[in-house]
Parts: structure tokens; C-alpha cells; sequence
């Protein structure tokens, strides 16, 4: 038994391991780990306290996967409900669909007895109206003095390499042998209103074969919607690769089909992006575009982060 997730998935792995102790299923533990990411205001990339859409709205995106039962449940582009995850579980369990989006999906979750509540921060709205009045000197938005400089906006944006992206992705092993994961997301802060990006999208976001493993992904949504990436690094796994060869055989799948404009001046993929990946034997694996990276590992040996293996080295 254990419990994998994204470098801010510690309390998610904890979680979920203490509920496969109890000999719960991994589905739940999944999608329970990534519930208690999802209540934290101070994580920025999911749930309440998520950064918002270009609009200053909070959309989310979030889907389950069952390994023995090969279902799947995700929404996108939902507003208004925190624990997204929870919701792509029901749309699982109680629906003959796979993928509500926006309205159907919130009217979805009402239904369900979910509450509707204003998912900004504080810091988060205040961290959106300074993006969005430092983007231009030629709109009516006067760029922020030194009034914001509590937010630590630039070690934040310097540390995230981009405009800042994240998520969580759990991933489970149970008592049983099965595996089921979930990954939830507020998206790529100040993202197009209405963007989906690869969360949702079973084969892309995330992945799970009972029988051969599971796979899901944070970073640059857009490169696994176009390469299928969690379902290539399940199928690369059930031709006899161990995790972590799987893992970096998509990634370099990925690098090569970046676009031009992805690529710095050596050609590599300038984007951020990272897989993590678990067999039904417990063997797993974070792998990372670029080195200095770390993934979340809940066992009977504790709660830590260990080390992805990078495809790419930035000092090279
Ligand atoms: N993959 C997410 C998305 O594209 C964002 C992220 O993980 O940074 O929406």
C-alpha cells in the first residue's frame, strides 16, 4: 500500500495512506488526498484559493480514475465549488457521462447537496488585480508600487519559471492491489476564461489500467492534451517498462513535439511538466522536464518528498 502525489501533495499522500491502513479503497483515498489539498488557502493552484481566470473568476478542473473498474469522472471549467474532486467522483458513480463542464456542471453539484461559495483569497484576488494591472501601460489600469510588495510576487513568479502553473495529482495503492488516482486544479493562473486544460481529460491529465499502472501530471497543460501523455506512459509501462523509463520516454516524446515557440535557444522545451507513476507492485516514479523537482510518498515508512528524475538539466 501506498499513496503518491505532486510536490504539494503531502498532506494528500498522508491522508490517503492513513484511509488504505484502514483498508479503505484507493479510489477514495485518491480523491480524499486531493480533497484536503483543495480546502488549503495557502496552496495557490487548487481548489479555495486557487488562482483565478483572466476575469478574476476561479474555474476548476478535476477528474477521478478507478483502476478496477476502469470508470472515469471529471468537470471542467466548474466555478463555485470547492471540492472538485468529490464532484468528479459522483459524476462517476451517478451519471452514465464521464466529463461535465461550467453550468451543467455546477447545477450538477448543487444537486448533490454541494454549497456555492466565493473560492478567492484574500491573496489570491489581490495577486490577480496586480497581474492584471501590471500587464500593460497602455490600458486603464495603473501599474502596483510597492503597495503589494507583501505578496512576494516576484520570488513567487521567479520560482514558478513561468506564469505560475500547478496542480495536484494523488495516485493510490491499495490493500487489494488496486490503483485509482485523482488530480484537481484551479489551472494556469489568469488562464482565458473558459480554457480547459489537460486535468479533466482522462488519457491526458491522468491515467490508470488496474492491471498495469497508473499515471497523472502537473505542468503545461496544452502538451499533454496534445501528446496523450498519461495514456502513453500506461501503455509504455504495459510494454515492460519500469515507471521511470516510462515516465521519461513521454516526456521526450513531449520535448520533441514542441513547438517552436516552447523552445529556448537550445532547443529545448522551455515548459514545465511532470509525471508520476505507479505500478500495481508499488514500484513508482516522478519525472520532471526539468531537474528540481520533487514528488510527495506516503508508505509504512512515512510521509516525504523524494527526488524526480529530470529529462533536461537547466545548468547544461
Ligand atoms: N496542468 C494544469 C493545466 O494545464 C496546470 C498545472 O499543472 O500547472 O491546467
Amino acid at each position: 500500500m501506498l499513496s503518491i502525489a505532486s510536490h504539494n501533495g503531502q498532506k494528500a499522500t498522508s491522508a490517503a495512506f492513513d484511509l488504505l491502513q484502514q483498508k479503505r479503497p484507493a479510489l477514495e483515498a485518491a480523491v480524499e488526498g486531493a480533497t484536503r489539498v483543495e480546502d488549503d488557502p495557502e496552496e495557490l493552484t487548487v481548489g479555495y484559493g486557487g488562482l483565478p481566470n483572466e476575469d478574476g473568476v476561479v474555474e476548476l478542473d478535476a477528474a477521478v480514475m478507478d483502476g478496477p473498474t476502469h470508470r472515469g469522472g471529471a468537470v471542467a471549467a466548474m466555478r463555485n465549488i470547492r471540492h472538485a474532486t468529490r464532484v468528479a467522483r459522483l459524476v462517476m458513480e451517478q451519471t452514465d457521462r464521464v466529463l461535465l463542464a461550467g453550468e451543467g456542471a455546477l447545477r450538477f453539484a448543487l444537486a448533490n447537496g454541494f454549497t456555492e461559495e466565493n473560492l478567492l483569497t484574500d491573496k489570491s484576488r489581490r495577486m490577480w488585480l496586480h497581474w492584471k494591472r501590471s500587464r500593460s501601460e497602455n490600458d486603464d489600469w495603473i501599474t502596483p508600487g510597492k503597495e503589494d510588495a507583501d505578496l512576494d510576487l516576484e520570488t513567487y513568479f521567479k520560482q514558478q519559471f513561468f506564469r505560475p502553473t500547478g496542480t495536484v495529482h494523488v495516485a493510490a495503492l491499495d490493500h487489494a492491489g488496486d490503483l485509482a488516482c485523482a488530480t484537481s486544479t484551479s489551472g494556469h493562473a489568469f488562464k482565458m476564461a473558459g480554457r480547459v486544460g489537460d486535468s479533466p481529460i482522462l488519457g491526458a491529465g491522468l491515467y490508470v489500467d488496474n492491471a498495469v499502472g497508473s499515471c497523472g501530471s502537473i505542468g503545461h497543460g496544452e502538451a499533454n492534451l496534445e501528446n496523450c501523455s498519461s495514456f502513453l506512459g500506461v501503455e509504455l509501462m504495459r510494454s515492460g517498462m519500469s515507471p521511470e523509463e516510462a515516465g521519461l520516454e513521454v516526456l521526450r516524446r513531449v520535448a520533441a513535439n514542441a513547438h517552436p515557440r516552447q523552445r529556448d535557444e537550445q532547443g529545448r522545451a522551455k515548459f514545465h511538466l511532470q509525471l508520476f507513476l505507479l505500478d500495481p507492485d508499488g514500484r513508482r516514479a516522478g519525472v520532471s522536464m526539468w531537474d528540481g523537482r520533487q514528488f510527495a510518498v506516503s508508505d509504512s515508512g512515512g510521509t516525504r518528498l523524494e527526488d524526480c528524475t529530470p529529462l533536461q538539466v537547466r545548468s547544461e
